[in-house]
């Protein structure tokens, strides 16, 4: 609970496990762009309380929320338009264009991050993955429901400070961090639908790693939510998994990339390669079948819109996307909604060819999949955001 608030700090008390800390939030800063989008970043000092605290240094932690614009017509386009705004980035002023006629500013989306300081995972080129130079020394933690809220009541009063309209918004859980390793999905999901009745959808996102022996993966974490008897159907719950290739070697690689590029691999004083990347993931066979489960789970409860689960690829100039894998693994149209995101490169050689693009879009569509396009943001924002 907050034990004192101000416009930009709060400090308040949370115990967990007889275990009791002081966290105090400080909003260090915000910027907003003209797409609508706002970055806010967050400090948080964190001091136990049991036991003789005399000498105690607080444990530091920065975070970053952003608010980003809602966005129409990105899903099963025309190919023409589709390559139009999956390209917009390399198209100069008429790509600004062709994006500005796909925001819509009356239903933005808050992105939260589920862990803080660093991620356990190590994707390519992001700075929150734990191999990433800066991070090596960071400690990590588990995202929970107090900070949750504060982050919540923070991000909308920063976001009413710049009129940016918080009537109805999402909150996309895709920033820092990974829902895989988090226990508390379900309870911030809970505490969300009880206090925050403006946030009308919420989605999880993650890289679909091994959960720990005898807990819930974020999809199976889904689907219990959609199965509980409490659950009407609001806020919409959705996950996205970002699986980036159908070849489960390339999959690994990626998620893994800083860890197996790192100097201690390659210097062969630590032992990690692609097939113990592989046994830290779930095998896509898994989670076509997950995404199964929360489909049905939507079906039994009797929901009007089925939110369909995403499997997303960010796609380069050498991604293969095989839509022979995808079916062998067992994702199927009724379950799946493929997200198309291109890479984030300033040099067009790195991003993909648009034949290569439409023959992908036309394969998809003619399976009979969903298509979403998720270019990044005018402003950017939530790449800063994690
Ligand atoms: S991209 Fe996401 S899952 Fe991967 S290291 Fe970064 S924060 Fe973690």
């Amino acid at each position: 609970m907050p034990a004192s608030e101000s416009p930009d700090h709060i400090e308040f008390r949370i115990g967990t496990e007889g275990k009791i800390e002081t966290i105090d939030i400080k909003t260090v800063e915000d910027y907003s762009a003209e797409d609508g989008s706002l970055l806010i970043k967050l400090h948080q000092e964190e001091k136990s309380l049991k036991g003789d605290t005399r000498d105690q240094k607080p444990r530091k932690l920065d975070y970053a929320t952003a608010m980003m614009p809602g966005y129409v017509g990105m899903k099963n386009l025309p190919p023409e338009e589709a390559w139009a705004l999956f390209n917009y980035k390399n198209a100069g002023e008429e790509g600004q264009t062709i994006m500005a006629g796909h925001i819509n500013k009356n239903s933005p989306t808050l992105l939260l991050p589920l862990q803080a300081g660093v991620c356990p995972f190590d994707c390519k080129e992001c700075p929150f993955a734990l191999s990433f130079e800066e991070n090596k020394a960071k400690k990590t933690k588990q995202i929970g429901v107090e900070e949750t809220r504060i982050l919540v009541q923070q991000s909308l009063e920063q976001a009413k400070k710049h009129n940016i309209d918080v009537s109805d918004i999402g909150v996309s859980f895709v920033g820092s961090g990974d829902a895989t390793p988090n226990q508390h999905l379900e309870d911030i999901f809970k505490m969300i639908a009880k206090e925050f009745p403006n946030v009308r959808r919420v989605r999880f996102s993650t890289v679909a790693g091994k959960a720990h022996k005898g807990r819930l993966t974020p999809m199976q974490t889904v689907a219990k939510i959609i199965d509980s008897p409490e659950y009407k159907g609001h806020p919409q719950i959705s996950i996205q998994v970002s699986a980036h290739n159908t070849d489960e070697d390339l999959r690994a690689a990626h998620v893994y990339e800083q860890r197996l590029s790192s100097e201690e691999v390659l210097s062969g004083e630590r032992g990690f390669t692609v097939e113990d990347a592989k046994r830290m993931l779930l095998p896509l066979v898994e989670v076509a079948k997950q995404f199964g489960q929360i489909v049905q789970a939507q079906k039994d409860k009797g929901l009007k819109n089925i939110r369909k689960p995403t499997l997303t690829f960010v796609c380069t100039s050498t991604t293969k996307i095989n839509l022979k894998s995808l079916g062998k693994r067992g994702f199927n149209p009724e379950s799946t909604v493929v997200q198309l995101r291109p890479i984030l490169s300033d040099d067009p050689k790195d991003c993909m060819k648009k034949e290569v693009f439409f023959a992908l879009y036309h394969s998809l569509r003619d399976a009979q999949y969903d298509v979403v396009l998720m270019p990044v943001s005018p402003s950017g924002v939530e790449l800063k955001a994690g």
